[in-house]
């Protein structure tokens, strides 16, 4: 990396941001692009958010993720926020534009990017979304925007699933979102679903459960996505597995994500084969060797 007065920086905006991998997906699509940037992980304090925005602002830098906690916080200081990005509430991706950041979120389509590179298809699907958190919530969006037939939306919290299905429903004009309470898990019915699995149950370190550990729940999933991708082979996923289901980590979603933020920043399209490098160097990262 040659760094010299024309490098542009990019960065990540969070508390905590240590443990991240985006450094390494934007720094090797800057290397392999001949790109003169660079992209640096920021520590934000809370409380700093805005002023580290101006901060960004007047260090001229090209563009910013934003991670936990400050995806919904960061709104109230950008200039413009895309549709998108609106909707859900939460802005993952900064873009400098004259004045000020332009909010995006790219979660969502880094999901569907994620899921068509593996030929899984939400539309017309019938489907189960466990989890009703920030990442949860762009899920549903992206499941009643892109014609899911329908959505079983489970959460630990009742009322927190029916805030989401009421919220994504309204807004999408479409009432496929249907809130039920985790355990009342054994009241859907007898079909095979699509699940995608948004709950932060099995995330390392804490890897020895599933949200839900009943086999006969797992026999009505034909295939099982987990956002979580630390670890890459997760509870849920050995139960999807174990009753014969086709199982997959998030660590595409984490990749695509980053991709289209690169993309927004260059004003260019990141080729499927630039896609496959640095998706492998993420998997050597993580010591996934299949
Ligand atoms: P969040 O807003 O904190 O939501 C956490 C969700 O997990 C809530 O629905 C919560 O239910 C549920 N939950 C937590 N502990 C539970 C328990 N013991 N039993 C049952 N439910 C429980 O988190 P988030 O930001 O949505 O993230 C969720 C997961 O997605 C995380 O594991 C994160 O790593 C992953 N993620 C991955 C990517 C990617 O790029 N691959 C991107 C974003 C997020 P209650 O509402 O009842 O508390």
């Amino acid at each position: 990396m040659n760094i010299d007065g024309y490098t542009r920086t990019c960065g990540l905006i969070g508390n905590p941001v240590e443990h991240t991998l985006s450094p390494l997906i934007h720094n090797t699509l800057a290397e392999k692009l001949s790109h003169n940037l660079v992209y640096v992980p920021f520590h934000v304090e809370e409380g700093q958010v805005l002023s580290a925005l101006q901060g960004a602002y007047a260090l001229h830098l090209l563009g910013l993720n934003v991670t936990v906690p400050y995806k919904s916080q960061v709104m109230e200081g950008l200039l413009r926020i895309d549709e998108l990005a609106e909707k859900i509430g939460a802005v993952n991706t900064l873009v400098r534009v004259e004045g000020g950041f332009k909010g995006y979120n790219t979660d969502m389509p880094g999901l569907y990017r994620a899921m068509s590179s593996e030929g899984i298809q939400i539309e017309g699907q019938e489907m189960i979304l466990l989890g009703a958190g920030g990442a949860a919530r762009a899920v549903a969006f992206l499941c009643a925007s892109r014609n899911a037939a329908r959505v079983y939306l489970l959460n630990r919290s009742l009322k927190k699933a029916q805030a989401v299905a009421g919220e994504v429903n309204e807004k999408t004009g479409k009432d496929v979102i249907i809130p039920m309470a985790l355990s009342d898990y054994q009241r859907l019915p007898e079909q095979k679903f699509l699940a995608i699995q948004a709950t932060s149950v099995g995330l390392y370190p804490d890897t020895a459960h599933a949200v839900i550990e009943d086999e006969a729940f797992y026999r009505k999933i034909h295939t099982g996505y987990d956002l979580i991708y630390k670890p890459s082979n997760t509870r849920f996923m050995q139960l999807v597995q174990k009753q014969g289901g086709k199982a997959y980590h998030g660590l595409k979603m984490l990749l695509y994500q980053g991709i289209i933020a690169y993309e927004l920043w260059n004003n260019l399209s990141v080729s499927e084969e630039m896609a496959s490098e640095v998706y492998e160097a993420l998997k050597e990262k993580m010591g996934i060797y299949s």
